[in-house]
């Protein structure tokens, strides 16, 4: 157990994880606050809160055009609910930094990021992707890749953060696809696994109602990261990649069996692969009124689903990231109000285990 004190704000840093390989290294340095935040990719550090971290960025959204089927006002209304509800205070917000084209380039290829970077998106691209073209939509999905990496650096020094947008599991290396085109769980577990030496091992727990195909073939030949995806078989995508383990989920599934596929599997899998940490990918789409999903799940089966996957991760001292995942609703209120149930579960795990 390590005692970290920071000299600017006083905040004192009890760090009970066995896996935090950086805080030897910081406790060597002198704590200050430009060291600190220079170890994290932010924009603005919230270093002296002792609540769980949250990450979000204003540049979560862009516009599209009139009555798009992609829900994007949830993402600021998903802070807002959790403001409202006193869940969390804006001392507790981290805003990310946008990922460079460096960054990305260690699961995207060369051609893909400078053609989606630069607009040379073929319109049967653009199709397969969901979204049209712009310079703000870009800028979108680079700053929530950033966030899901910057949930992911401040997991491994405080246990648990989690972000406000994040999940873009079908994108491929060189192209995007289902909303999704810049796989921000991929990137950020090739970022923190590092290039030399003994790597980080991550588990990627990916529970939205779709398979996480994309970061299925990206980790393929990878042994130090893991991918395992409960979803529904008849869904979206419609030719599945191979994750390291698959659990295919009939039309329909309620709570209870859905939470007994998820006990029967997690914690054998923290047993044997014994992650550095743990991504999950916490969508709502398996909700029994989400458009897109055809599972029956209610808000309390998805807040017990989060809880378990949490303590269970959290008791075995290993850290973990959380993005939001796939959510489909007209009603943004709502759907916001739903996926703000990753972030409630945290804060109560947070408490919990005195973080
Ligand atoms: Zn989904």
């Amino acid at each position: 157990m390590f005692h970290l004190l920071c000299k600017t704000c006083t905040y004192r840093a009890t760090i009970k994880f066995k896996h935090v390989v950086q805080n030897e290294t910081l406790l060597k340095r002198n704590p200050m606050h430009g060291a600190w935040r220079r170890s994290f990719n932010a924009e603005h550090a919230c270093l002296e809160s002792r609540a769980l971290p949250l990450v979000h960025h204003v540049n979560y959204i862009c516009d599209l055009p009139e009555n798009h089927r992609f829900p994007m006002g949830k993402f600021p209304k998903v802070l807002e609910s959790l403001f409202r509800d006193q869940v969390i205070t804006d001392k507790q917000v981290w805003a990310p930094k946008i990922a460079s084209k460096g960054l990305l380039g260690c699961v995207h290829t060369e051609e893909y990021l400078s053609n989606f970077i630069g607009g040379k998106i073929s319109e049967k691209d653009q199709r397969r992707t969901g979204f049209p073209w712009s310079s703000g939509l870009v800028q979108r999905c680079r700053y929530e890749t950033g966030g899901t990496v910057l949930a992911g650096e401040i997991a491994l020094q405080r246990g648990l953060a989690c972000s406000t947008a994040g999940g873009t599991h079908h994108a491929f290396p060189g192209y995007g696809a289902g909303f999704c085109l810049l796989n921000d769980l991929a990137v950020t577990a090739t970022h923190l696994m590092g290039v030399s030496g003994s790597k980080r091992k991550i588990l990627i727990v990916d529970l939205d109602v779709h398979q996480g195909d994309g970061t299925a073939f990206i980790f393929k030949d990878e042994p130090n990261v893991f991918t395992f995806s409960v979803h529904c078989g008849k869904n979206f995508p419609l030719r599945k990649q191979q994750s390291d383990l698959d659990v295919s989920l009939e039309d329909g599934t309620e709570d209870k069996e859905y939470l007994s596929k998820v006990q029967e599997h997690l914690p054998w899998l923290l047993e044997t692969f014994q992650p550095d940490l743990v991504l999950y990918d916490s969508g709502v789409d398996p909700h029994w009124e989400d458009e897109l999903g055809r599972l029956r799940l209610t808000d309390e089966g998805l807040y017990q689903r989060d809880l378990y996957v949490l303590q269970t991760v959290i008791k075995k001292g290993i850290p973990v990231a959380t993005v939001i995942g796939g959510g489909y609703s007209r009603d943004i209120d709502q759907l916001a109000r739903r996926h703000s149930i990753i972030h409630r579960a945290a804060s109560k795990v947070w408490r919990e285990y005195g973080l």
